[in-house]
């Protein structure tokens, strides 16, 4: 077990690892519990076998994981047998300790993993498959079921930075990581099987396919103009002003100019960085007060809380750190009470986008809900 000050840069933020009565990780991270080790996992988990593979895509050029083990997963648990809350004497969860502030511990379920041989060719380059290994994590932002993110206080949301700051750090270490991503389904309508407010860490044996598309559209940009294309959009934003929806001294948030979804805010800081780690403490400190303020306006859009997608871009592991913008991109599915935007025939069938609310108009809204 380890027990330090998470880093240099964060170092009120304690951070605690044990390990699960299956073999996996869980670190706690804040001041409770004060003895993690006094809180053993008493559970009797038989391993999961995790086999993932990566598929190739030849025709759109992009990978894709089959995870079948993950059909046996907890699906819609009742609040009683909530797996993220803390444990009882009475009821063991994931979380050992009868407390917590923010915890992350590798998914039981995980799409990601793979202790599989990598397997000789066999012959057909076109359906040849490899283990999908990389790493699954569930991040629990409160001990409270009922709580959501946009509850939070802002020295909550500094220990979750935190977190996603030190597991951005420590899962690029892996080997064979390629990228980290950290994010949030929240709602049952974007398929939640837990209500527990958490998120989750993807840690990927390659590069996703947007961050992909994104280098390429910088490196093509960059060859045209000289210039980097995050800065550029970014500073058209500003000066444009119509879609900006919230300006702090350190981060801009807007609505794109070409905004897929409803409602979809992009949270940029002012001095790029590639990604969390890099992020000044100042910055790191204000996002929390931005982010927090944007997700209680996302819930007051309708009158009942928000189903969103809140998705961490970060540069890749080993390229694009000098051309690619740390940034967050925040969507919501609904786009009127009661009515979803889903992915049908045109962006399911296509991926071309159509979108019912005016950028401007959804800017305007989201203004004046501060
Ligand atoms: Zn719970």
């Amino acid at each position: 077990m380890a027990d330090q000050p998470i880093s240099h840069r964060s170092p009120h933020v304690r951070k605690t690892t044990v390990t699960l009565a299956d073999g996996r990780e869980l670190v706690y991270f804040g001041g409770i519990p004060e003895r993690p080790a006094d809180y053993p996992d008493r559970r009797r988990l038989d391993r999961v076998h995790v086999h993932s593979q990566a598929r190739w895509d030849h025709l759109l050029g992009e990978w894709v994981i089959i995870a079948s083990h993950r059909q046996d997963r907890t699906f819609s648990p009742d609040t009683s047998h909530c797996p993220l809350c803390p444990s009882t004497a009475g009821r063991l969860t994931e979380i050992p300790a009868p407390d917590y502030e923010v915890v992350v511990f590798e998914n039981r379920f995980p799409t990601l993993g793979s202790r599989d041989p990598d397997r000789a060719g066999d012959g057909d380059d076109l359906l040849a498959g490899r283990p999908a290994r990389g790493r699954c994590e569930v991040i629990c932002f409160s001990p409270q079921h009922d709580a959501s993110f946009a509850d939070l206080s802002p020295g909550r949301a500094a220990i979750i930075m935190a977190a996603w700051v030190d597991r951005s750090a420590e899962l690029a270490a892996y080997p064979g990581v390629e990228q980290v991503y950290c994010f949030e389904n929240r709602g049952q309508e974007i398929g939640v099987t837990l209500s527990h407010p958490h998120g989750q860490i993807y840690a990927y044996p390659y590069v996703t396919p947007r961050t992909d598309r994104m280098l390429a559209s910088c490196d093509a940009y960059r060859r045209g103009t000289g210039r980097n294309l995050f800065d550029d959009l970014l500073a058209a934003e500003q000066a444009d002003a119509r879609r900006i929806v919230l300006q702090g001294r350190h981060w801009t948030a807007f609505v794109p100019f070409a905004a897929h979804w409803p409602y979809e805010v992009h949270l940029y800081p002012r001095q790029r960085v590639p990604g969390l780690v890099a992020l000044a403490d100042a910055a790191q400190a204000e996002f929390c007060e931005l982010y927090l303020d944007l997700l209680r306006r996302f819930d007051r859009l309708f009158g009942t809380p928000a189903p969103y997608i809140s998705a961490w871009h970060q540069a890749p592991v080993r390229r694009g750190g000098d051309e690619f913008a740390l940034h967050l991109e925040l969507f919501t599915t609904r786009r009127a009470p009661g009515k979803l935007k889903y992915l049908a025939g045109s962006e399911s069938g296509m991926g071309a986008f159509a979108n019912d609310i005016a950028p401007e108009a959804a800017a305007e809204r989201l203004r004046q809900l501060g």
